[in-house]
């Protein structure tokens, strides 16, 4: 399984797709670049950031879902797991190296597959790889996925003390029927009990995920997922559409098509959510995410500073996201890049003692004005129509609208609020790889 592998559509398949929301989405605008690498690092020479974000991707996982649409690999092997943190260790420093300024870094995102199926010894090397390359802000927000069915509260205490703050539980869903489907056993009880642990100790803040879309899921059973979930009064919840991509992700064929929901499902299941935890008293942000009220990301959506990156939803702008690990997507300058998803191409290049990186997202300047539209439509629900300088980016935008998800007035772009619910359908995918926002 190698990006390399596929064609991706260019400018003119966009074109001919504008009836789709697709058609601005970024999705279709990833190219294979044999000097990906060379980019990146010009990118990171040039850069006057004296900060940045950092992605750390963790692809291991002790079996597979059968859904699953992140990068993962099922590993067994904790040499296997050492040669990739000694990888890590070496392109955090190429990074540093690379980059104009010597780093702070504010923000740390560790994700998988899932992290904390490392054991101790190999997390503490992997916060000491980070520390060692970057200095650390004393007061970074670092996140980490975990995987509830793999922790323990000696592992979360562990965690706490390399300095993890929020925690981010992976879920998708706590319907017991939708976990059978998709071949994971992941009882609430033990949910309940992750959370209660992770309560105790006192972490800023335990957030989850929760995937709609799955097979076996129906708007009457997330009404009472969203209840059993307000129960557990998580921080955060990130909302994100799933799609049956057997031809990209072989497992899925083991998925039963006749139990995926329909678009029209999929929308009322959507809504499910969005009302169920409104009534739960958790505001809306952007397109997919939920918080309770007075987080700091409510308050950014209310005073207009918030923004997305590849990191995410975040209260101000993220002035560079660096992206380590298989697949992980950097953002420097215009420039935005993945590395290999194939981990011997990545190491490989690792020995060569360059970036891993495969993918290239275009820098025109029409694709720069799409993200910026796409992101302020996200954050903001309006964008003036002064501010977008490409006029074939307002043709895109013509065609959301003739769909009824913007309109214009005053020379504003206002996102609809048909377009914040149909929206994270197309712009918010599971799957890091067809997020290219
Ligand atoms: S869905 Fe999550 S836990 Fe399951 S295999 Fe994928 S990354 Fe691992």
């Amino acid at each position: 399984m190698t990006w390399s592998n596929q064609k991706p559509p260019g400018l003119d398949d966009i074109f001919e797709r504008h009836g789709s929301p697709h058609a601005i989405a970024g999705e279709a605008i990833a190219v294979v670049d044999e000097k990906a690498h060379l980019s990146l690092s010009k990118a990171l020479r040039e850069s006057d950031a004296t900060s940045a974000a950092l992605y750390v991707h963790i692809p291991f996982c002790p079996s597979r879902c059968l859904s699953c649409d992140h990068l993962t690999i099922i590993e067994h092997d904790h040499k296997a797991m050492d040669r990739y943190l000694a990888h890590l260790h070496d392109e955090l420093a190429l990074m540093s190296e690379q980059s104009r300024f010597p780093l702070q870094i504010n923000r740390i995102h560790i994700g998988g597959g899932s992290p904390n199926y490392l054991d101790d010894v190999q997390l503490a090397r992997l916060m000491a790889s980070i520390q060692s390359a970057f200095d650390v802000a004393a007061d970074a927000d670092v996140s980490m996925e975990i995987n509830p069915r793999r922790t323990s509260r000696s592992q979360l205490d562990l965690i706490k003390g390399l300095g993890v703050k929020h925690l981010n539980l992976e879920v998708r869903d706590v319907d017991a029927n939708v976990q059978n489907e998709l071949g994971r056993t992941q009882s609430f009880s033990l949910l309940e009990d992750v959370f209660s642990v992770a309560r105790d100790m006192k972490f800023a803040s335990v957030n989850m995920d929760l995937v709609f879309g799955l097979p076996g899921q129906t708007s009457r059973s997330m009404k009472n997922s969203v209840a059993m979930i307000a129960e557990l009064a998580p921080d955060m919840l990130v909302c994100q559409q799933y799609t049956r991509r057997p031809q990209q992700f072989p497992h899925h064929a083991a998925l039963d098509n006749d139990a995926m929901p329909s678009l029209g499902e999929k929308l009322a299941i959507f809504n499910a959510v969005v009302v169920g935890l409104e009534n739960e008293g958790y505001d809306w942000i952007g397109l997919n995410a939920f918080v309770r009220p007075g987080h700091e990301l409510s308050v950014a959506q209310a005073q207009g500073t918030l923004r997305y990156s590849a990191l995410g939803y975040s209260e101000e702008t993220v002035s560079q996201v660096l992206g380590a690990g298989l697949g992980s997507v950097s953002e420097v300058g215009d420039i935005v890049a993945q590395n290999f998803i194939d981990i011997d191409a990545w190491q490989i290049a690792l020995n060569q003692n360059r970036l891993g990186t495969q993918v290239l997202i275009e820098t025109s300047e029409f694709e720069i004005a799409r993200r910026s539209v796409m992101r302020r439509l996200m954050c903001n629900s309006e964008v003036p129509v002064s501010s977008v300088k490409q006029p074939d980016v307002l043709t895109l935008v013509d065609s959301l609208e003739n769909q009824g998800y913007t309109k214009k007035q005053n020379n504003v772009i206002y996102l609809t609020d048909l377009g914040r619910m149909a929206l994270p359908h197309f712009w918010s995918d599971s799957s890091p790889r067809f997020r290219w926002l």
